[in-house]
């Protein structure tokens, strides 16, 4: 029996589904008797969609986009010609 962090070590691998059957099977043994991790391999797969529906469109972070927010509101400016 593997305990949570082997678990926890194994959690990716088995979402890719890369896992040999001996470690995958100790893997799911160890999901059925606790609720902690099994919870936390849920969380995993759906972050994992959520990172696979948005590949190619990578979503901005919000800093970057409010530092191109002020660089065109920069360029306005400057085509406005303030001086
Ligand atoms: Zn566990």
């Amino acid at each position: 029996m593997i305990d949570c962090r082997e678990a926890v070590r194994r959690m990716w691998t088995y979402l890719d589904e890369a896992l040999e059957a001996k470690p995958a099977e100790e893997f799911e043994a160890h999901l059925l008797t606790c609720q902690r991790c099994c919870g936390e391999l849920e969380f995993n797969r759906q972050m994992r969609d959520v990172v696979a529906e948005r590949e190619g469109t990578p979503p901005m972070p919000d800093e970057l986009r409010s530092r191109i927010d002020l660089l065109l509101a920069g360029a306005e400016g400057m085509k406005g010609g303030a001086a």
